[in-house]
């Protein structure tokens, strides 16, 4: 039982590395906080955390986990585009400006769905690589 789960534990870390090193954001700052989520980009900080709440991740939460490595990743691929202050700033604006339109600042917000359309669209061929390389 405890083998298996450090093995769990090491396999997960070696697809957030293996992740993290391919879209070349392997240096971004990165926190270990317990939380719900999986992931999350701090925009405020600049900051990738990471859940510590999933030592162990089930075969049915693998989608949900690729999916959301990808999302936080792709705002850790735009803070390292713009540097994560200016980007901090365009987030800001395009938040306020759905709210000025009168709509959602997270679910209208132009790097939300292009964060989470980038997870939608790339998870499967981890999921292929990381089976294939028997990490779950
Ligand atoms: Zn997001």
């Amino acid at each position: 039982m405890l083998i298996k789960e450090f093995i769990s534990e090491t396999n997960k870390n070696k697809m957030i590395a293996d992740l993290l090193k391919y879209h070349k954001v392997q240096n971004v700052k990165v926190k270990m906080k317990s939380m719900k989520d999986f992931a999350h980009y701090d925009v405020d900080r600049g900051v990738l955390e990471l859940s510590t709440k999933y030592s162990k991740i089930k075969n049915s939460q693998i989608k949900e986990f690729l999916i959301t490595m990808l999302h936080e990743i792709y705002h850790a691929m735009d803070a390292k585009k713009y540097g994560w202050k200016k980007f901090k700033e365009m987030y800001e604006l395009e938040m306020n400006y759905q709210i000025g339109m009168g709509k959602d600042e997270y679910k209208d917000n132009v790097y939300e769905i292009d964060a989470e359309k980038f997870g939608q669209s790339n998870y499967r061929k981890w999921y292929q690589k990381f089976k294939k390389e028997e990490l779950f």
